[in-house]
């Protein structure tokens, strides 16, 4: 269920460069080794506006508690979600392929075992999904309407949004959410993105991400 999925790209990195070279009245018909280096001057001195031009949009699936932290990123996106109040198919969620353990840094989130008991935390996350999703099915049998049947779900439900960004706001977004200071299943998204601009967009993702790259 987990998805992204590329609609539709806008400009490239000949739009970045023709972008600030309108500056001079000047115009590249293709990238060349000069156009590359103006690229990484841009990034480097933080002269951002000629990579809010491109935009691109993705059809996203995610679980709701990684949405949450997703659409803190505000600026530069434009977001249109499934609700829930007028769908009312049966839900699916997420469930991890192992549980970390607590990390003794409490800012680290989680450390990369796994704990002791993993099958048994396991099979209850499963059953209490597995019971969640009944009730649910039980209230819209009830003839509860959905807006409020949907109260009892929980936080590892799959939503689904499109999303339409720039450039830039999906450099800011991967640079804050590929650092391993991330939480992991934030991190997954933003590394489908990643890897996905850096073929559409080479010189410019390289320069914006830096050493963060996927
Ligand atoms: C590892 C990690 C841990 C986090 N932990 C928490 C947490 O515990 N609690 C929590 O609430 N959030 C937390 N956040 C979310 C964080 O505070 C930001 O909301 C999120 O990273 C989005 O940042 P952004 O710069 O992309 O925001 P956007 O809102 O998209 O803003 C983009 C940029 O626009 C500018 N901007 C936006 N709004 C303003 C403004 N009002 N005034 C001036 N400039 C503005 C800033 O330059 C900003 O960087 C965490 C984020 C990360 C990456």
């Amino acid at each position: 269920m987990s998805k992204v999925e590329l609609l539709g790209v806008f400009g490239d990195d000949l739009m970045v460069v023709n972008a600030a070279r309108v500056s001079f009245r000047k115009e590249s018909k293709a990238m060349t080794p000069q156009d590359e280096r103006l690229i990484k001057y841009l990034a480097r001195n933080n002269h951002i506006t000629p990579f809010f031009h491109p935009q691109i949009q993705f059809r996203i699936c995610m679980p709701i508690f990684v949405a949450r932290e997703w659409y803190r990123h505000q600026i530069g996106f434009a977001r249109n979600e499934v609700s829930r109040r007028y769908v009312d198919e049966k839900p699916e969620c997420f469930v991890p392929d192992v549980l970390r353990r607590r990390d003794s840094n409490v800012k680290q989130g989680s450390s990369n075992e796994v704990v002791a008991d993993n099958d048994k935390c396991m099979d209850l996350i499963q059953k209490l999904q597995d019971d969640s999703i009944e009730l649910y099915q039980t209230l819209l049998d009830h003839d509860v309407c959905p807006e409020q049947a949907r109260i009892i779900l929980p936080q590892s439900m799959y939503t689904e949004f499109i999303e339409t960004g720039s450039l830039a706001a999906y450099a800011r977004l991967c640079r804050l959410r590929l650092d391993p200071h991330a939480q992991k299943e934030i991190q997954v998204y933003a590394d489908m993105i990643s890897s996905i601009l850096s073929e559409k967009f080479p010189v410019s993702w390289k320069c914006l991400l830096g050493d963060n790259i996927a």
